[in-house]
């Protein structure tokens, strides 16, 4: 099937600064992507050039396996920081961006209405922007970029300035939207990205450091280990002394690296009851996304 959007060797150069340096990733149908990396790592960038705002130095962009079109029209664009004129009101706001992206004159009021209701906007459509908070204020920046049902959504940080009420509600929005269209977004939260993806793309220092499915990635950087909890340290003496592991401990903790030892999660808890350790938690654990992150996108 061809993708949406197919990415090669894609390329930013500002003077001696690569501020994305050849990369390449597809983009298939009603799938969400998550472009993870720290400040700096080239996201903006990425997906100025993907919504025509800034000109690649390098690579290609194809949107549909190259069907000349305009690019306007099939893709909607939530930057990290939306400007709004604070004299027009969110109805007036959303109209304007409905023309500007080529929705039929007579259906403009129509379509705006539904997405401002849709974004939860509606009871306030008719105030002046300048009088919206922050979070009212990604909402219709939102609403401006969905308002021609865009086939590919690029939101740069959607969430990242929220509070965290603000933070959930335009998350539960994205994942409906998700069902609808194409999204790719760029992330510092990574409970959200983990939340709502098909797709990781990591990015560091302009360069695509890793990609694949949340699994996939998980699978790659899974180191996981089993961690027993003593009530008290000489239980954990006791244990480290009857082990058949490896052990490390840390206060009251001992982890058992499952990839090295091969522990079984049933073999270490027959051990403990055979003994009649008292433990207060034992838990199988895996690296997380932020351990990952911290690992690949972080020097
Ligand atoms: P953040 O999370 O802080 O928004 P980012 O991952 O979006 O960061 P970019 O804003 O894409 O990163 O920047 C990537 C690199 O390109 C940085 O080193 C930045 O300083 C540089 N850069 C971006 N825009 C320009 C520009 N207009 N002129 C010169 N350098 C730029």
């Amino acid at each position: 099937m061809t993708p949406l959007l197919q990415v090669d060797n894609l390329t930013k150069k500002y003077g001696s600064i690569h501020a994305l340096d050849t990369v390449s990733f597809e983009l298939e149908e009603h799938t969400a992507t998550a472009l993870i990396g720290p400040n700096g790592a080239g996201k903006t960038t990425a997906l100025s050039m993907l919504s025509g705002l800034v000109s690649p130095t390098g690579g290609s962009i194809q949107f549909q396996g190259g069907v000349k079109q305009d690019i306007r029209s099939i893709i909607g664009f939530l930057p990290q920081y939306p400007k709004f004129f604070p004299w027009l009101s969110a109805l007036e706001f959303t109209e304007m961006a409905a023309r500007l992206s080529g929705v039929e004159t007579r259906q403009t009021t129509i379509e705006a209405k539904k997405t401002l209701e849709f974004v939860g906007l509606g009871e306030v459509m008719n105030k002046k922007t300048g009088t919206f908070s922050g979070g009212m204020k990604q909402r219709l920046g939102l609403a401006q970029a969905i308002i021609h049902k865009p086939k590919l959504l690029l939101l740069d940080e959607p969430v990242s300035a929220l509070d965290p009420v603000g933070r959930r509600q335009v998350m539960e929005l994205l994942k409906e939207l998700q069902r609808k269209t194409t999204i790719l977004y760029s992330t510092h939260i990574l409970n959200d990205a983990e939340e709502m993806t098909d797709q990781l793309l990591f990015l560091r220092q302009g360069k695509l450091v890793e990609h694949g499915s949340l699994d996939e990635v998980r699978a790659r950087y899974a180191e996981p280990r089993i961690v027993i909890e003593f009530e008290g340290i000489q239980e954990l003496q006791r244990f480290t002394e009857v082990t058949k592991w490896q052990v490390t401990s840390k206060g009251l903790i001992v982890s058992i690296d499952v990839r090295l030892e091969k522990a079984e999660m049933s073999s270490v808890l027959s051990v403990l009851t055979a003994g009649k350790f008292l433990v207060r938690r034992v838990e199988w654990q895996t690296a997380s996304l932020e351990d990952i992150f911290m690992k690949v996108a972080v020097i």
